[in-house]
């Protein structure tokens, strides 16, 4: 397994860092992807999908581990970049600034004259990751399926906690009948349920917020670059547990994230 990570990556998608063996104490060199392009490497792509970018083996013990680093995603057809930022939740401030540089560079790379600037979204877990790229590949509307994971935070109060469950989409497994979320553990990264939502009530979500006010209001709750049902009710959370009931932005929630999430 390990060699194909130096045959497969040209310099500029990662670079060559010393690692240490998990489980053995072991140092050794390794290269690291930090870059994939969706359309220009669909190799590179297809291991992140499959949860084997970045996944070494100790030349000692033959561990396998995977190696949690930062990851620029980036889909030029769609104007796009997503990039991880694992379990940096707590770094929101970090977060921001990163956008903020990501979109500098990009413009540098086409000397300053690339417009529109792409959409950059933020994730703090490879799972939030894959999940992304295939519910965009698939052609499912972002928005629509966070405001229906929001919907089944808040219409479930209790039996689904935000602070320790994580709803994934399941884009491979959905077709024009179901949309099917996986219930994840955060802290185990168990996969301990499945909950189906009717495709014809996506549509009519869909629909709905094609128009105003409805699209100003779904803006208004995910407004980007971190794209999270569940953060954002973590923040709700937060914000109605202040006294003078001010707004709070979506970083409160995230504060929170970063503390429990371990990915
Ligand atoms: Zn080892």
């Amino acid at each position: 397994m390990d060699p194909v990570e130096k045959k497969a990556s040209p310099g500029d998608q990662g670079r060559h860092c010393e690692l240490r063996c998990p489980h053995c104490g072991r140092e050794f060199e390794a290269f690291l992807v930090e870059r994939v392009d969706g359309s220009r490497s669909p190799e590179l792509k297809s291991r992140l999908l499959r949860n084997e970018l970045n996944r070494m083996t100790c030349p000692q013990c033959n561990y396998l581990f995977l190696v949690e680093s930062e990851l620029l995603y980036r889909d030029l057809d769609r104007g796009l970049i997503i990039y991880l930022m694992p379990g940096a939740g707590e770094r929101w401030r970090e977060a921001e600034n990163k956008v903020k540089s990501l979109l500098v560079n990009y413009l540098a790379e086409f000397g300053g004259a690339a417009k529109p600037l792409p959409e950059v979204q933020l994730v703090f877990s490879r799972a939030e990751l894959m999940e992304r790229i295939c519910m965009i590949d698939k052609g499912y509307e972002l928005l629509a399926v966070e405001y229906i994971k929001y919907l089944i935070y808040t219409r479930n109060a209790g039996r689904l906690n935000p602070r320790s469950k994580r709803l994934l989409f399941n884009a491979e497994d959905s077709d024009e009948r179901t949309l099917w979320f996986v219930i994840q553990d955060i802290a185990t990264h168990r996969l301990e349920g499945v909950l189906q939502f009717e495709h014809q009530a996506y549509r009519a979500i869909c629909e709905t917020f094609l128009q105003e006010p409805h699209a100003r209001m779904l803006r208004g709750l995910f407004s980007g670059p971190v794209i999270n049902a569940r953060l954002q009710v973590l923040a709700d959370e937060e914000s109605d547990r202040q006294p003078e009931g001010k707004p709070q932005s979506l970083g409160a929630g995230a504060v929170d994230d970063g503390n429990k999430s371990s990915d």
